[in-house]
């Protein structure tokens, strides 16, 4: 698509705000250098804009959280349909740039702009639709982001690349079905949109993107169990998604993690931890995992398959997993020094290891692996887990 470059001329605009008078504030304008470190790729093809906006069914009551508007090719159309649009923006130069785009039209008092990073905030302004040609980088965390909120909104149409957007629709046993993909489809119902080839953006991307229309479960449809819980059974389950859940749970960070949540559900309900050791019967103990068993490979796999997947990023989460969760990782090998747990005959660890490995054979699911399990055989565990006061949060 053309553009018209600044003229390269002793005198001529030299600051990122500088235009000549009378030029136009748009993508197409060369106003500044575009920050790939920031995501950005402008949609210079107004027909995506169009598509994004109508397929977001906006209602003239609608607020609408923008993620990234650059310089505002989408939220000017957003803008036209809705109540009111907040456009969160980390870029201050794209923040000037949206607002000058919209001054001294009617439109201005409908839009709010927040500088800052939508993933540090702490939470995404309750809205009734989310629309972003999403900043790569933030993909995966924007959309934990979402279904993270109590009362997320009614539809989310987003721009990912290609390859994100297909981990958004996998199935279990696809290649490149994840955590991601379990909770996107617990949480919500996500479809595919629409194909957009790289040639629509400016500068071009390295690969393809798709939109996507997620439509979060809302009201009594959306599954009454905390996401935290759910997402924190998934870190476990996905951590190594070709082994069987056994071995999912055997390392001893893990159990660590547990043990720490038991003893905190005990006290919050007044359970002796003595009473529940009582419930452990001998057999029991036979079900015991060895926590020496960490590095081990248990289902006998090999595990280069696996290593090689994650080199290719197919299962790697934990580059985009939000901080919080990451946190929570660190924190736990640095608690697990400190914990019991370390000591196999450590009460409160004994009692955990039982109980893990009680649900993870009443369930049937022990020998399964995380890549083939559905939601339900997720669900199923959690609610298994619960029933023995067993956390992940
Ligand atoms: N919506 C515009 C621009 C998309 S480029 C269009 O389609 O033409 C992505 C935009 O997201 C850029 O303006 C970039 O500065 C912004 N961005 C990148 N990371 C962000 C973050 N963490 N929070 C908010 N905005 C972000």
């Amino acid at each position: 698509m053309g553009k018209s470059k600044t003229p390269k001329r002793p005198g001529a605009a030299s600051g990122p705000y500088d235009r000549k008078p009378g030029a136009k504030a748009t993508a197409n304008t060369n106003i500044f250098k575009f920050d790939k470190d920031f995501g950005q790729h402008i949609l210079k093809n107004p027909g995506i804009s169009d598509a994004i906006v109508e397929k977001a069914y906006l209602k003239p009551t609608d607020v609408v959280v923008e993620v990234g508007p650059g310089t505002g090719n989408i939220t000017v159309r957003a803008l036209e349909k809705a109540k009111k649009l907040i456009a969160i923006e980390l870029d201050p130069r794209m923040g000037a740039e949206v607002t000058k785009r919209v001054q001294g039209t009617p439109l201005a008092k409908k839009l709010e702009v927040i500088l800052g990073d939508v993933i540090k905030m702490p939470e995404i302004p309750p809205c009734d639709a989310l629309i972003s040609n999403t900043p790569y980088q933030i993909s995966s965390p924007l959309i934990f982001k979402m279904l993270a909120m109590p009362n997320p909104p009614r539809v989310a149409v987003l721009m990912f690349q290609r390859e994100f957007a297909k981990r958004l629709v996998a199935k279990p046993g696809d290649a490149l079905y994840s955590r991601l993909s379990v909770n996107v489809n617990f949480w919500a119902t996500c479809k595919h949109i629409m194909k957009v080839g790289k040639q629509n953006f400016k500068p071009p991307p390295k690969v393809e993107s798709d939109v996507v229309r997620i439509e979060p479960l809302l009201g009594s449809a959306r599954p009454n169990i905390a996401f935290e819980e759910f997402d924190g059974l998934l870190r476990i389950a996905f951590n190594r998604k070709n082994k069987t859940l056994r071995a999912a749970f055997a390392p001893k960070e893990i159990i660590g993690m547990c043990e720490r949540n038991y003893k905190v559900y005990c006290s919050i309900n007044n359970i002796p931890i003595d009473e529940s050791l009582a419930d452990i019967s001998v057999g029991d103990e036979d079900l015991m995992m060895d926590s020496g068993d960490v590095e081990m490979d248990i289902d006998g796999d090999d595990d280069a398959q696996e290593k090689d997947e994650e080199a290719g990023g197919l299962d790697d989460e934990d580059e985009d997993m939000p901080a919080f969760f990451k946190e929570v990782g660190e924190d736990a090998k640095d608690k697990d020094a400190k914990t019991p747990s370390r000591n196999p005959k450590s009460k409160v660890g004994l009692i955990v290891r039982a109980k893990i490995a009680k649900v993870l054979n009443a369930t049937g699911l022990a020998e399964k692996r995380s890549r083939q399990c559905d939601q339900n055989d997720f669900l199923k565990l959690l609610l298994a887990f619960h029933e023995e006061g067993i956390h992940f949060s």
